[in-house]
C-alpha cells in the first residue's frame, strides 16, 4: 500500500468508499497503471464514464487546443464547443429531442429534468421506480430508491414524491413480461389509491436500471409508461446519464426500445468521458415554456468539457460497431460460466452493460462472494464495481475501446476468482 492512502485517509472524508487501495500513476485504452508499476485492466470505467478508455489522443486533443483558449464562460459570452456540441447531441439524440441546456453532473441534470418537467406541466409530483437511481443531491437522492442506505439519516426528503415498482424479473422469480404485467398493475393501483394521473408532472425512469442492479426494462413495460405518459399528459423523463453514449452497444438505450420516445433526456457520465459535464435534452417547444432566467448554472456547458464531449461523440461512433461485437463475445462466455458456476445466478443486460448476478442456495444474494471474487480479481489485475441493493452484482462495463483479447482477459480472471470461491 503506497503512502498516499494513508495521506488520503488522514485529509479527506471517508464518505465515499474505495475498492482498493491501489494509487494509480496513469491511464491508457482499457489499462491503468498502479505506482509500482503494475498494470490493470480496468472494467469499471470510473463508475460507466470512460466509455471511450483513458487518453484517447482525439480527446487530449480537443480538450489540450480548448485550455490554449480560455476553460470558463459561465454565461458571460457565447463560444464555439458548446454550441457545437448541442448541435451533436441534436443530431444523435433520439427524437423529438433538439435542444440542449448543459450542467457539471448527473444529479443536477436529474433535478433541472423535473424542475422542466414541473414547470411546463403545472403539476407537482413525481413518479419514480422502486430500485431506481437519479443522484445524491436533496432533490435528486429522494428520486433515488436502489438502496435505503442511500436516504437513510436525510429526511424529510422531497414531498409529492411516489414510488411504484420497477419490474425485477429474476428477483420476482417472472419471465420479463409477467414481471412487466405486474409492475404495470402496481403503477395503475398507485393512481387509484394515492396520487391522480392528473396531478402527475413526470415519470423519471432509467431504461436500464443501473445501480439498482443492471435490470433491463422489459419493452412492454417502458411502452406502457409511454401509452400511460401520453393518455394522461405525464412528461416520460428518460435517465439516460449511465446508458447513454454507446454503453448498451447502441447509442441510447432507448434504441433498444423502438417506439419509445423521450419528452425529456437526461445525459451525463460518459458524454465528456471523464471532464464535468452534463445534459437535459427536450423539445424547442418544451424549453421555450421554460423562461429565461428561471433557471441556471455557473459552470454548466464548460468549454473543456464540451470541447472533450464533442471528440468523445466521435470516438463513440468509430467504436459502437466494434461494441457489439464485444457485446456478443461477453454475454456469450459470461452465460457459458453461469453454466459451469453455481454462484452466478443470472446474466443479464444490454450491449456492455451487464450485471452478473452472484447467488447461493438458488437466488438468494450472496455478496460474500462478490466481496472474495472482486478481490482476486483485483490481485490479478482486473478492477470492477458491484452494484444492485445487496452489492452481489459483478457490474461488466469495460471501455468500448477494449480489444477483444483484452476482454477475454478480464472474463478469464473473474472465470478463476469464481472457480476459486466455489473450491475455498
Ligand atoms: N442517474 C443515473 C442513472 C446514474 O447512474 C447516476 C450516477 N451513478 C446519476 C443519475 C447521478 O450522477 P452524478 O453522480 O454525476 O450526480
Amino acid at each position: 500500500m503506497s503512502e498516499l492512502v494513508d495521506r488520503h485517509r488522514s485529509v479527506v472524508a471517508p464518505v465515499i468508499g474505495f475498492d482498493n487501495d491501489v494509487e494509480m500513476v496513469s491511464g491508457q485504452g482499457a489499462w491503468l497503471t498502479g505506482v509500482d508499476g503494475r498494470r490493470y485492466l480496468d472494467f469499471a470505467t470510473g463508475i460507466a464514464v470512460t466509455n471511450a478508455g483513458h487518453s484517447h489522443p482525439k480527446i487530449v486533443a480537443a480538450a489540450r487546443d480548448q485550455l490554449d483558449r480560455f476553460w470558463h464562460g459561465g454565461g458571460t459570452f457565447r463560444y464555439e464547443s458548446v454550441v457545437a456540441l448541442a448541435e451533436r447531441l441534436v443530431d444523435l439524440a433520439p427524437p423529438p429531442i433538439d435542444m440542449f441546456f448543459f450542467m457539471n453532473s448527473g444529479s443536477e441534470a436529474v433535478e433541472a429534468a423535473v424542475k422542466l418537467a414541473r414547470h411546463t406541466t403545472g403539476r407537482q409530483a413525481v413518479v419514480v421506480f422502486r430500485g431506481g437511481f437519479h443522484g445524491r443531491t436533496m432533490g435528486a437522492v429522494s428520486y433515488t430508491t436502489s438502496t435505503v442506505k442511500y436516504r437513510r439519516g436525510y429526511s424529510p426528503l422531497l414531498p409529492s414524491v411516489y414510488v411504484t415498482a420497477f419490474p425485477h424479473p429474476f428477483r420476482w422469480g417472472m419471465d420479463p413480461e409477467a414481471a412487466a404485467e405486474r409492475a404495470l398493475m402496481e403503477l395503475r393501483r398507485l393512481f387509484r389509491h394515492e396520487v391522480p394521473a392528473e396531478e402527475v408532472a413526470c415519470f423519471l425512469i432509467e431504461p436500464v436500471q443501473g445501480e439498482g442492479g443492471y435490470y433491463p426494462a422489459p419493452p412492454l413495460f417502458l411502452e406502457g409508461i409511454r401509452e400511460i405518459a401520453d393518455n394522461a399528459g405525464i412528461a416520460l423523463v428518460v435517465d439516460e446519464v449511465q446508458t447513454g453514449f454507446g454503453r448498451t452497444a447502441s447509442w441510447w438505450a432507448l434504441d433498444h426500445y423502438p417506439g419509445v420516445v423521450p419528452d425529456i433526456l437526461v445525459l451525463g457520465k460518459a458524454i465528456a468521458n471523464g471532464f464535468p459535464l452534463s445534459a437535459v435534452g427536450s423539445t424547442k417547444d418544451r424549453f421555450g415554456k421554460w423562461p429565461t432566467g428561471s433557471h441556471g448554472t455557473t459552470f454548466g456547458g464548460n468549454p473543456v468539457a464540451c470541447a472533450a464531449a464533442v471528440a468523445t461523440t466521435e470516438v463513440i461512433t468509430e467504436f459502437l460497431p466494434h461494441s457489439r461485437q464485444l457485446s456478443e463475445h461477453a454475454f456469450r462466455r459470461l452465460t457459458e460460466l453461469k453454466q459451469r458456476h453455481p454462484t452466478i445466478g443470472d446474466v443479464r443486460g444490454l450491449g456492455l452493460m451487464i450485471g452478473v448476478e452472484l447467488v447461493e442456495e438458488g437466488r438468494k444474494p450472496n455478496p460474500r462472494a462478490l466481496e472474495a471474487v472482486r478481490a482476486d480479481c483485483a490481485e490479478s489485475g482486473l478492477l470492477f464495481h458491484p452494484c444492485g441493493p445487496e452489492q452481489n452484482i459483478i457490474r461488466f462495463v469495460p471501455p468500448l475501446v477494449i480489444t477483444l483479447d483484452e476482454l477475454e482477459q478480464g472474463i478469464e480472471i473473474i472465470d478463476k476468482a469464481i472457480a476459486a470461491y466455489e473450491s475455498a
